[in-house]
Protein backbone atom coordinates (compact mmCIF):
# COMPACT_ATOMS: atom_id res chain seq x y z
CA UNK A 1 0.00 0.00 0.00
CA UNK A 2 0.96 3.62 -0.83
CA UNK A 3 1.14 6.23 1.57
CA UNK A 4 0.03 8.72 -1.01
CA UNK A 5 -2.77 7.29 -2.99
CA UNK A 6 -2.57 7.63 -6.39
CA UNK A 7 -6.17 8.19 -7.07
CA UNK A 8 -6.84 11.54 -5.92
CA UNK A 9 -5.77 14.26 -8.09
CA UNK A 10 -2.91 16.07 -7.56
CA UNK A 11 -1.15 19.54 -8.09
CA UNK A 12 2.34 19.35 -9.86
CA UNK A 13 5.53 21.49 -9.10
CA UNK A 14 8.44 21.16 -11.30
CA UNK A 15 11.56 21.47 -8.41
CA UNK A 16 13.53 23.45 -10.69
CA UNK A 17 9.98 26.04 -10.10
CA UNK A 18 9.67 25.84 -6.59
CA UNK A 19 12.40 26.68 -3.49
CA UNK A 20 13.10 23.86 -2.17
CA UNK A 21 11.64 20.21 -2.65
CA UNK A 22 11.61 18.87 0.95
CA UNK A 23 8.92 21.90 1.97
CA UNK A 24 5.15 22.09 0.04
CA UNK A 25 4.55 25.11 -2.31
CA UNK A 26 1.04 25.06 -1.12
CA UNK A 27 1.29 24.62 2.25
CA UNK A 28 4.71 24.89 3.52
CA UNK A 29 4.08 21.31 5.30
CA UNK A 30 6.96 18.76 5.07
CA UNK A 31 6.80 16.57 1.62
CA UNK A 32 7.85 12.96 2.24
CA UNK A 33 9.39 10.92 -1.32
CA UNK A 34 7.14 7.99 -2.74
CA UNK A 35 7.99 5.85 -5.89
CA UNK A 36 5.09 5.62 -8.08
CA UNK A 37 4.48 5.54 -11.46
CA UNK A 38 3.88 8.31 -14.31
CA UNK A 39 2.87 8.79 -17.49
CA UNK A 40 5.19 11.58 -19.33
CA UNK A 41 5.24 12.29 -22.35
CA UNK A 42 8.17 13.22 -24.72
CA UNK A 43 8.07 15.19 -28.50
CA UNK A 44 10.57 14.95 -30.52
CA UNK A 45 10.66 15.64 -34.18
CA UNK A 46 9.06 12.63 -35.15
CA UNK A 47 5.83 12.97 -32.95
CA UNK A 48 4.72 13.02 -29.17
CA UNK A 49 5.31 10.07 -27.29
CA UNK A 50 3.93 9.11 -24.07
CA UNK A 51 5.44 6.20 -21.77
CA UNK A 52 5.21 5.01 -18.25
CA UNK A 53 8.05 5.74 -15.88
CA UNK A 54 8.31 4.65 -12.66
CA UNK A 55 10.51 6.39 -9.58
CA UNK A 56 10.63 7.84 -6.54
CA UNK A 57 11.29 11.44 -7.49
CA UNK A 58 8.08 12.69 -6.68
CA UNK A 59 7.87 14.53 -3.45
CA UNK A 60 4.76 14.28 -1.92
CA UNK A 61 2.78 16.83 0.74
CA UNK A 62 0.14 14.59 3.46
CA UNK A 63 -1.55 17.65 4.01
CA UNK A 64 -2.47 19.01 0.46
CA UNK A 65 -3.35 17.34 -3.14
CA UNK A 66 0.33 18.90 -3.91
CA UNK A 67 3.76 16.88 -5.36
CA UNK A 68 7.08 18.09 -6.40
CA UNK A 69 8.96 16.18 -9.04
CA UNK A 70 12.54 16.05 -9.20
CA UNK A 71 12.88 17.72 -12.79
CA UNK A 72 16.69 15.97 -13.26
CA UNK A 73 15.36 12.83 -12.69
CA UNK A 74 12.51 12.49 -15.48
CA UNK A 75 15.02 14.79 -18.02
CA UNK A 76 17.39 11.71 -17.10
CA UNK A 77 14.51 8.78 -17.62
CA UNK A 78 13.66 10.73 -20.77
CA UNK A 79 17.09 10.96 -22.07
CA UNK A 80 17.23 7.01 -21.41
CA UNK A 81 14.33 5.88 -23.97
CA UNK A 82 14.39 8.61 -26.46
CA UNK A 83 18.27 10.00 -26.31
CA UNK A 84 19.18 13.72 -26.69
CA UNK A 85 16.18 14.28 -28.60
CA UNK A 86 14.29 14.45 -25.78
CA UNK A 87 16.06 17.27 -24.00
CA UNK A 88 14.20 19.76 -26.05
CA UNK A 89 10.37 18.80 -24.57
CA UNK A 90 9.12 16.90 -22.04
CA UNK A 91 6.29 16.61 -19.62
CA UNK A 92 4.34 14.56 -16.88
CA UNK A 93 0.87 14.13 -17.43
CA UNK A 94 -0.11 12.45 -14.37
CA UNK A 95 0.40 9.67 -11.81
CA UNK A 96 -0.15 5.81 -12.86
CA UNK A 97 -3.11 4.51 -10.62
CA UNK A 98 -2.40 0.86 -10.89
CA UNK A 99 -4.18 -0.25 -7.97
CA UNK A 100 -6.88 0.46 -10.01
CA UNK A 101 -5.96 -1.94 -12.98
CA UNK A 102 -7.87 -5.07 -12.47
CA UNK A 103 -6.32 -8.13 -11.10
CA UNK A 104 -6.59 -10.58 -14.57
CA UNK A 105 -5.20 -7.37 -16.36
CA UNK A 106 -1.77 -6.96 -14.19
CA UNK A 107 -0.11 -9.54 -16.33
CA UNK A 108 -0.23 -7.72 -19.77
CA UNK A 109 0.97 -4.56 -20.67
CA UNK A 110 -0.44 -1.25 -19.43
CA UNK A 111 -2.10 0.74 -22.99
CA UNK A 112 -3.15 -2.85 -24.43
CA UNK A 113 -6.12 -3.24 -25.87
CA UNK A 114 -9.00 -3.82 -23.03
CA UNK A 115 -6.39 -2.83 -20.32
CA UNK A 116 -6.03 1.18 -20.85
CA UNK A 117 -3.58 3.07 -18.11
CA UNK A 118 -5.43 4.25 -15.12
CA UNK A 119 -4.06 8.18 -15.43
CA UNK A 120 -4.97 10.21 -12.39
CA UNK A 121 -3.91 13.96 -14.40
CA UNK A 122 -2.54 16.24 -12.18
CA UNK A 123 -4.53 19.65 -11.28
CA UNK A 124 -3.86 22.54 -13.48
CA UNK A 125 -4.29 25.85 -11.57
CA UNK A 126 -5.29 29.36 -14.16
CA UNK A 127 -1.95 30.27 -14.26
CA UNK A 128 -3.58 33.61 -12.98
CA UNK A 129 -4.53 32.21 -9.81
CA UNK A 130 -1.31 30.97 -9.21
CA UNK A 131 0.27 34.26 -9.67
CA UNK A 132 0.68 36.83 -6.79
CA UNK A 133 -1.64 34.33 -4.46
CA UNK A 134 -1.75 35.37 -0.85
CA UNK A 135 0.44 38.80 -1.94
CA UNK A 136 -1.99 41.55 -0.24
CA UNK A 137 -1.40 44.59 -0.32
CA UNK A 138 -2.31 46.34 2.96
CA UNK A 139 -3.05 49.96 1.74
CA UNK A 140 -2.83 52.40 4.53
CA UNK A 141 -3.21 55.43 3.62
CA UNK A 142 -3.28 57.98 6.22
CA UNK A 143 -5.95 60.62 5.89
CA UNK A 144 -5.69 64.08 7.12
CA UNK A 145 -8.26 65.08 9.46
CA UNK A 146 -9.82 68.56 9.68
CA UNK A 147 -8.48 69.92 12.37
CA UNK A 148 -10.68 71.95 15.13
CA UNK A 149 -9.07 74.30 16.65
CA UNK A 150 -10.77 76.40 19.13
CA UNK A 151 -9.29 79.66 20.91
ZN1 LIG B 1 0.80 20.93 1.07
Amino acid sequence: MKKFDPAIPRQMFWSDSVRDKFHCPECHCELEKESHAYVMVVRDAHGIHPFIVGNDAGHFCAACPTVVLDKETFREMALIAFGSAAQAQFTVLGIVNLAAVPEEMQSRALGEDGNPVPLVEFIRKPVAVRKRQGKAKAAKKRRRGKKHKSG
